[in-house]
């Protein structure tokens, strides 16, 4: 059985004009994504890309689970190629499908002819496939309404497929469609989260990480890695910067007041994030920041950690519970690493009655107690690079 991917391109095709440059990054997408299992010829035409192994041994598994994490992709489906005979097609699909055929109680067959030199029909090749299925498989019923399964039969120029119900697809658009943006990242389950929603909408991520040793710990800092290299597998490589905070946080503690040590500091790694993101040719952050989560995400403390940076923060959890972020990380496979137990750089020196609704005035007046721009230049001088991979 020859068996290829038919993946079925999504929000691209309304692109317009910029249709074709957005299949283009999506095809150069999804040749990177699959070069480590082996070599495969990949072509777009009719708003689907065929994607074909070119080696035996190459696992079909594993290149269904990388496809369904690229972005661009609505739906796939896994398929059988034949050659345009009817007789073929028959053949192919009750041995290709055989094992969901056995399972399924009732299934239809619909057929999409789109090679018109094909001598059959689409109604006719659906009755013909139909009646020899319904032949092999006496557990199986006709359910043109509300079939179990749907066989598809496809007679596109490139040749025939047959394939059951197509799978859901990461939807989204294609990297780096949507530009670089810097994902202000820690080991919560939150941040894991947007940076996966942003990379979604095409945005290519560079992760900013702070870390405040010994206060936070070597562990605590390769579960970000690995949180990272799960969003990799949807988001591609990532360049990750980690940020020595130590000082900053210190030099807080020491000079302003309790109350708004929480927003100073975020004040603080906006400013780092801005500068690091300008040298990498960022137009934007990202924040897992969640409206009235805790109080430094109520709107006043929002309005006055946005205020440090000079560019646009997004945050796409902002209208977001709680549950349906966990909903993501389950789905995403971040969840389970998010708990574990490693301490973050904003849970060291946490006052015990944090303000919830600061005012920038009051804000700005306790951050003067202190020179900032020095400590903002060594923290982003000593930056550490580090690159992460699927
Ligand atoms: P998360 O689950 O993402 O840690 P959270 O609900 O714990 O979020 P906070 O700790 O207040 O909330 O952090 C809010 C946001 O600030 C995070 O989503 C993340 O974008 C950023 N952030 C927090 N800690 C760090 C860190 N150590 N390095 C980089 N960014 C951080
Ligand atoms: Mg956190």
């Amino acid at each position: 059985m020859n068996e290829i991917i038919l993946a079925k391109i999504g929000e691209v095709v309304l692109k317009g004009l910029n249709r074709k440059n957005f299949e283009d990054l999506l095809i150069k997408n999804i040749k990177r994504r699959l070069h480590p299992l082996g070599a495969f010829e990949i072509k777009a035409s009719q708003s689907t890309i065929r994607i074909k192994p070119l080696d035996d041994n190459i696992d079909m598994d594993d290149v269904a689970d990388k496809v369904g994490k690229i972005f661009g992709i609505v739906a796939y489906c896994r398929a059988c190629a034949v050659e345009k005979d009817i007789e073929k097609i028959k053949s192919a699909s009750i041995e290709y499908l055989a094992p969901i055929l056995e399972e399924a109680k009732s299934f239809k067959v619909e057929s999409k002819r789109s090679d018109k030199k094909f001598p059959y029909g689409s109604p006719e090749i659906s009755k013909i496939v139909g009646s020899h299925i319904a032949d092999s498989f006496p557990n199986i019923e006709v359910d043109v309404h509300n079939p179990e399964v749907t066989v598809t039969v496809e007679i596109r120029d490139m040749g025939a497929y047959i394939h059951a119900d197509a799978l859901e697809g990461a939807g989204g658009l294609p990297i780096p469609s949507g530009g670089r943006a810097g994902i202000l990242i820690s080991g919560g389950i939150d941040s894991p989260v947007a940076a996966y929603m942003m990379a979604k909408r095409g945005v290519e991520l560079t992760a900013i990480h702070f870390a405040s040793p010994p206060y936070t710990s070597d562990r605590a800092e390769e579960k970000v890695r690995t949180l990272l290299e799960i969003v990799a597998q949807y988001a591609g490589r990532i360049e990750m910067y980690t940020v020595p905070f130590t000082k900053i946080q210190e030099e807080i503690k020491e000079k302003c007041p309790e109350d708004l040590f929480t927003i100073i500091m975020r004040r603080m790694m906006m400013k780092v994030s801005q500068k690091i993101a300008e040298q990498h040719e960022c137009m934007a952050l990202i924040t897992g920041e969640s409206l009235g989560q805790v109080a430094s995400q109520t709107m006043g403390a929002i309005a006055c950690t946005d205020e440090a940076a000079d560019m646009p923060v997004f945050r796409p959890l902002i209208g977001m519970d709680k549950k349906e972020i966990i909903r993501i990380s389950e789905k995403i496979n971040t969840f389970e690493t998010s708990l574990l137990p490693y301490e973050d750089c904003c849970t060291v020196f946490t006052p015990k009655h944090p303000r919830t609704k600061p005012k920038l005035e009051m804000v700005r007046r306790a951050e003067s107690a202190v020179e900032w721009d020095e400590l903002i230049e060594e923290a982003v001088n000593n930056t550490k690079f580090t690159e992460i991979y699927p």
